[in-house]
């Protein structure tokens, strides 16, 4: 299988109680490597560009506040199969329905408060990744 990347947010919720450690431990622990890390607090056109795919659902206006109410921290990960093997590692969207040992099951607070974001295509990866890095941010 051929190593590739994924974008990760650790969301405010995390961040919030102190998490950035512990997620990091569990992503590393799966064997993924973070080859690019930054601390940021996302501005609210930023969250609204992010999230745009959702702007006509109930939850567009909370996902956006709950996004920048405090900082975040944005991540590249790579490793074998890295979308797929990322979204194993988080979990269910809703914490309830994740799997054991998943960040989401260890962390997460609500549907909402879901601890982290991980792109869901390698094409979706490539743009988020561009969002918040250059080429010369990522060192594999
Ligand atoms: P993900 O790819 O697992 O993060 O899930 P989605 O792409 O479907 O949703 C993006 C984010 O929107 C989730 O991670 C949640 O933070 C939020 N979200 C999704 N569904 C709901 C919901 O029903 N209620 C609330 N409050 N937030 C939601």
């Amino acid at each position: 299988m051929a190593v590739s990347r994924t974008f990760s947010i650790i969301k405010p919720d995390a961040t919030r109680r102190n998490l950035t450690g512990k997620v990091n431990a569990v992503i590393e622990d799966a064997g993924l490597r973070i080859v690019a890390q930054k601390r940021v607090r996302l501005s609210e056109a930023q969250a609204k560009t992010f999230y745009e795919v959702h702007k006509d659902r109930p939850f567009y206006g909370e996902l956006v506040s709950q996004m920048t109410a405090e900082p975040v921290v944005v991540q590249v990960l790579e490793g074998e199969n890295a979308v797929v093997r990322y979204r194993e590692v988080m979990g269910s969207t809703n914490p309830k329905d994740a799997a054991e040992g998943t960040i989401r099951k260890l962390f997460a607070l609500s549907i909402g408060e879901n601890s982290v974001h991980g792109s869901d295509s390698p094409e979706n990866a490539t743009i988020e990744i561009a969002q918040f890095f250059s080429d010369g941010d990522i060192v594999g």
